[in-house]
């Protein structure tokens, strides 16, 4: 197994909005068919969606929250 082809990706000249699927350019930051934010590309040449790590961080905050909750819980009460 040889490493080739990993410093040599597809390269893309446009990307897909990932709610309307309208083909954007690669300098595009908001769809203009439908007005929604879009980010750089994935490796496929859809277009991320931006934003959508943060609610995976207030996932782990608001478990870490529950988390301590809980630990709180069940130091404090016998
Ligand atoms: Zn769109």
């Amino acid at each position: 197994m040889t490493a080739q082809g990993s410093s040599t990706p597809t390269k893309i000249y446009s990307k897909k909005c990932p709610y309307c699927s309208t083909i954007l350019s690669l300098a595009d930051t908001t769809c203009h068919a439908c007005r929604r934010k879009v980010g750089d590309p994935d490796k496929h040449g859809i277009a991320i969606v931006p934003g959508k790590w943060k609610s995976y961080v207030y996932l782990a905050i608001a478990l870490g929250i529950l988390g301590g909750w809980f630990y709180v819980w069940k130091v404090y009460l016998p």
